[in-house]
């Protein structure tokens, strides 16, 4: 699937698209996938602008990237699970779908092919 023209997951941020929203502070986001893999699977998101894909990240904003690693601890821990799956698809050809940064959190119901 081709990347999407608009950034969808900036119209949550901004409250002018809903969504389930489980955790938030000012840096990052972190909502249920509409359409969930497993069990549990959230996106977290950083707020920072111009971070597309994974290939943005440089030595200048790997304290971003880091930090949304901390977040994700923080939302697995507020949702109980005892053990959880980081998926991040990088660039359309890594199967990247909405043109910003984001974590699949899953949790361990999920089937990935690893
Ligand atoms: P990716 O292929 O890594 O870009 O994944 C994008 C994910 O965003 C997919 O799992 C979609 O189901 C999910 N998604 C797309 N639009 C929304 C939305 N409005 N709210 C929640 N999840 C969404």
């Amino acid at each position: 699937m081709a990347m999407l023209p608009f950034d969808i997951f900036e119209q949550i941020i901004n409250r002018e698209s809903p969504a389930d929203i489980v955790h938030e502070n000012l840096e990052y986001i972190a909502f249920r996938d509409i359409n969930p893999k497993a069990q549990t699977h959230i996106l977290v998101v950083p707020k920072a602008p111009g971070l597309i894909t994974g290939w943005d990240v440089h030595e200048d904003n790997i304290e971003v990237f880091g930090g949304l690693f901390l977040f994700a601890k923080k939302v697995a821990e507020k949702e109980n699970l005892d053990g959880y799956k980081l998926h991040m698809n990088v660039g359309e050809a890594g199967g990247q779908v909405v043109p910003r940064v984001h974590l699949h959190l899953l949790s361990s119901d999920y089937e990935s092919e690893l």
